[in-house]
């Protein structure tokens, strides 16, 4: 708990109204999409830079934790209060899209903008900001660069990563660091910008992000091929992106998320696929676009695909989309509890990994639905647990997921493609990382933040 001076202190420098310690307040910031709940001692809402620069100073002299969040969005318990102390929020004060930069095409936000807010704005101006992660209408462009966050469109045009070009942030001392440039070209020093980005809060509170902004592409069109097996659309993934085709997204279902889809919401797949894959693809000439369909039904057709269909309007688009949109909610006909992990392995290596996966799952005798963005090898692998409460296939679910791990990452593959690690994937960190390696990560985390005041424990540190 919280000594009553330091609360007091927090009051008097943001104003009584932007510091909440009641128990409604703390139980409401105590949770965020891993269900895994932690109070806070209290949730502080700066007004500005110079607020976050006043309580860091001030919890960092006092040795009192700060995690920073979001939304709380996320996957994985990064914005978790895990270890107590006072959350940062920022949706109250720095929510604000501070400028669009139409000549040096970036724009320059708080961290506390919503993703769409800022791809509403950019579209408004006839630019575009791609990285759009599922929870893009609440999720925080704070929470999406402090994880790395991708989405459907990374296929053509990246994650989050690709798109930051500057940070500025505050360290656990109260000083402002500024990292990266509004240039496209920046070779000095280190890129520090870089290691803030996926940081999960751990070594600085970001205050502004600038972000590159790309001209919008004027037509999009939906495709959606369905293939006998895994393995062959997982085939046709790799071969046909190496064949040229450029799509915007390429969505991975396999055979239990179709029959899912089907008994759950009545989604029109044929009974007998054995897996889909779905996406966009966009340009500025409509040739450009007939060309991306042509070359993704030659491939998929001789990579085994039984069908390709193209959208020939909104509505027609819409419903090809529907099946990978609702793949997630669908899938609880297989079990009362969702052990969801987000491996990302190598593209090619994508039919052998999803055949380890299945066996893996197999020998546990646990269903694992498994479906994603295989157009850049990150998928969802989702070991389903029937009974909850049952222990024993509680600790199964818990031993095929370690195992799927190892597995992935002897792929040369990764433990997560874009949730990131925070509290909940932290034990398995030593299965991707040797001691070296963890600590480097040990000593970068010092650098920044001697006292090990913000967000602490986390990402196996
Ligand atoms: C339904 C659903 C769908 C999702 N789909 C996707 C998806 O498609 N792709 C994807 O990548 N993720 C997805 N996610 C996960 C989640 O939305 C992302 O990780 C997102 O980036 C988190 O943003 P947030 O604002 O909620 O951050 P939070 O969850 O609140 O925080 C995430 C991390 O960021 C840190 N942080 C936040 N603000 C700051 C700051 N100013 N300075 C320093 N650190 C900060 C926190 O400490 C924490 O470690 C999904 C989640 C849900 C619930």
């Amino acid at each position: 708990m919280i000594d009553k001076k330091h609360l007091n202190y927090f009051k008097t420098l943001v104003t009584e109204d932007n510091v909440y310690s009641d128990k409604a307040h703390l139980i409401a910031y105590s949770y965020d999409a891993t269900r895994t709940r932690y109070e806070p001692d209290a949730v502080i809402f700066p007004r500005d830079e110079q607020d976050i620069k006043d309580i860091l100073k001030y919890c960092n002299e006092h040795k009192i934790i700060i995690t920073p969040r979001g939304a709380g969005s996320g996957f994985t318990g990064g914005a978790l209060p895990a270890s107590g102390g006072v959350i940062l929020a920022f949706e109250k004060h720095m929510n604000k899209i501070i400028e669009i930069d139409m000549q040096n095409m970036l724009a320059i936000v708080q961290p506390g903008v919503v993703n769409m807010d800022l791809q509403k704005a950019a579209e408004e101006v006839g630019l575009f900001y791609p990285p759009d992660p599922a929870s893009e209408e609440y999720s925080t462009l704070g929470g999406n660069v402090s994880e790395n966050a991708g989405g459907m469109r990374a296929a053509k045009y990246g994650i989050t990563k690709d798109f930051v070009m500057a940070i500025r942030a505050v360290l656990p001392s109260g000083e402002v660091i500024r990292a990266g440039k509004k240039t496209i070209k920046d070779v000095a020093g280190y890129n520090v910008a870089g290691i803030l980005i996926a940081s999960e809060g751990t070594l600085a509170v970001t205050t502004e992000i600038t972000l590159k902004l790309i001209p919008k592409p004027r037509f999009k069109q939906t495709y959606m091929g369905i293939f006998p097996d895994v393995t062959s659309a997982m085939n046709a993934v790799f071969k046909s992106l190496a064949s040229g085709a450029n799509p915007v997204a390429m969505e991975f279902l396999d055979a239990l998320v179709i029959q899912a889809l089907r008994e759950k919401l009545n989604v029109n797949l044929p009974s007998d696929a054995g897996a889909v894959l779905v996406g966009d693809v966009d340009g500025n000439l409509e040739d450009e676009i007939k060309f991306q369909l042509d070359t993704l039904s030659k491939s998929f057709k001789e990579n085994g695909a039984t069908k390709f269909i193209v959208a020939n309007d909104e509505k027609e688009a819409k419903e090809l989309w529907f099946a990978r949109k609702n793949a997630s909610p669908s899938i609880t006909i297989f079990g009362t509890k969702k052990l969801n992990e987000d491996i990302s392995v190598p593209r090619s290596k994508l039919p052998i990994a999803l055949e380890g996966i299945y066996k893996i799952g197999k020998k546990y005798n646990l269903t694992v639905p498994c479906f994603g963005h295989a157009g850049d090898g990150n998928i969802h692998v989702n070991v389903m647990v029937k009974d909850k409460n049952n222990e024993k296939e509680m600790e199964d679910g818990h031993k095929a997921i370690e195992e799927i791990f190892q597995f992935v990452v002897d792929l040369e593959g990764t433990l997560s493609g874009e949730h990131g690690i925070g509290t909940s994937k932290a034990p398995y960190m030593k299965i991707a990382f040797n001691e070296i390696e963890m600590n480097l990560f040990r000593s970068i985390k010092k650098a920044f933040d001697p006292n090990n005041i913000l967000n602490p424990n986390k990402m196996g540190l």
